[in-house]
């Protein structure tokens, strides 16, 4: 199956035109203009739109229709910064196609994804110009790759009482052998660093027969909260998670590739206490954990120097389930540590916005979402119930009660953040197709020519 010529000449040229805005939001670059761009586009495709400030960037909202639920969309327009520059095949501000592929900033995340659901609107519309039979609100934002500082207060804000049945996620993957993947859900995340010092300066390391080593006390004080099979053994860190639901449990016991394909593919090679070819997929979908990011202080440098160091530092993430806050699990390191006799560490909050959520994978959005993207993709969906990483999707599912849908374009090989982003053309040319027949399926549904209900 195919779409027309024009439909896909006019999507590149729109996407041509984004990805030649520089909207660097860690540089607070090109985003007004950007966020212009993409009001005329929606404006253009027939929506009513209007901008908001937001800390750094403007949000952009495009709104149209009216009927029996609510399909809201979120993309964003800003991008990572280009750097390291050299790398780039060809100048990262500029569209370029080779070997089947589009490359440029922002081509995959997110302005491609943007791009080929308007192309796919735009298609939809082509055919049925009429009156949308349901509520459709499309937000885009400019402040997602630093992390989207104001989307909460700007969505709690402008949409006090708005509800949404539907949050279709601002990107979705399609895994290597060219299966689409339907995310579900988002893991939470709090990022934190622990700081010890014992000392004014560095000092002769002989005196580390009677001063401790705040080095050691870092370790000591870290390795108190894992076990070797990645257990948290912070005093109620468990308390409060929501389980999976059947369904969401039934999914990840399948797993979509083998543990072997990402163990060579990563090069991973110790696996945690437990954790085998039966239950990684699971691990990966629901299982909080800690990591390590990173430990300094002392001398790193070539060969020894006899020093005790006067400080270090620990920087750790927690990737959280549905159900735990961030904050709240700070609190309960903050008490580990008191207990364990460490409290002269001091503890530092980096990221505690971003909750765990899971969508119902058994809604019918989903079953007729998954169908749609065999259709184009020609291979089964597979129906993830969380993603192993973490995005800010509570603000939509809790405040708005949406069930969260993430399909999207973001192939294997996108290299995403990294020099030469791209996307596969012919994917950009299927996520057109099914985002044209998506919308026509949602009408369908509001107007009872097609059976389901999408209310959450
Ligand atoms: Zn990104």
């Amino acid at each position: 199956m195919q779409i027309r010529p024009e439909i896909l000449t006019a999507a590149k040229k729109d996407l041509t035109a984004l990805v030649a805005i520089p909207s660097v939001s860690a540089r607070a670059e090109g985003l007004p203009a950007c966020a212009d761009k993409v009001e005329s586009l929606l404006r253009d495709a027939g929506f009513l739109t209007e901008q908001h400030p937001g800390d750094v960037g403007p949000f952009v909202v495009g709104e149209t229709g009216d009927g029996p639920f609510t399909l809201l969309i979120y993309n964003h327009y800003d991008v990572q910064p280009e750097d390291p520059v050299d790398l780039w095949t060809d100048p990262p501000f500029a569209l370029s196609e080779r070997d089947g592929r589009l490359y440029g900033r922002g081509a995959a995340d997110d302005k491609g994804e943007f791009v080929s659901r308007l192309a796919g609107w735009r298609t939809f519309r082509a055919d049925r110009p009429e009156a949308l039979p349901f509520k459709l609100i499309w937000i885009v934002e400019g402040e997602e790759e630093i992390g989207s500082p104001s989307l909460t207060r700007f969505l709690e804000s402008r949409f006090s009482d708005t509800k949404a049945d539907i949050c279709w996620w601002e990107y979705g993957e399609v895994d290597k052998s060219g299966r689409p993947i339907v995310l579900m859900g988002f893991k939470g995340i709090l990022a934190v660093e622990l700081q010890c010092r014992t000392a004014r300066a560095d000092l002769h390391s002989s005196l580390g027969a009677i001063f401790d080593n705040p080095l050691w006390r870092l370790a000591a004080s870290v390795s108190s909260l894992r076990d070797a099979s990645g257990r948290i053994l912070i005093d109620g860190f468990y308390d409060g998670i929501i389980e999976p639901d059947e369904c969401s449990k039934e999914l990840a016991a399948t797993p979509p590739f083998p543990l072997a394909d990402l163990q060579a593919e990563t090069g991973g090679n110790r696996l945690l206490g437990g954790v085998g070819p039966d239950n990684f997929y699971a691990h990966l979908n629901f299982t909080p954990c800690l990591n390590v990011n990173g430990f300094h202080g002392g001398y790193g440098g070539q060969g020894a120097k006899t020093v005790l160091p006067c400080a270090g530092q620990m920087k750790l993430d927690f990737r959280l389930a549905p159900g735990q806050h961030p904050l709240r699990i700070a609190e309960l390191l903050r008490k580990h540590l008191d207990k364990h006799h460490f409290e002269d560490i001091e503890l530092t909050i980096l990221d505690a916005e971003v909750l765990g959520v899971r969508s119902d994978p058994a809604h019918s959005v989903v079953e007729m979402g998954a169908a749609l993207l065999e259709k184009w993709f020609e291979r089964p969906a597979i129906i993830q119930p969380s993603s192993a990483a973490s995005g800010l999707a509570h603000p939509f599912v809790h405040k708005f009660g949406a069930t969260l849908f993430g399909a999207g374009l973001t192939h294997h090989g996108a290299m995403l953040h990294s020099p030469d982003e791209n996307i596969l053309t012919a994917q950009f040319e299927k996520m057109i197709g099914f985002a044209a027949e998506f919308f026509a399926l949602l009408s369908d549904v509001a107007e009872d020519r097609a059976p389901g209900s999408l209310h959450a």
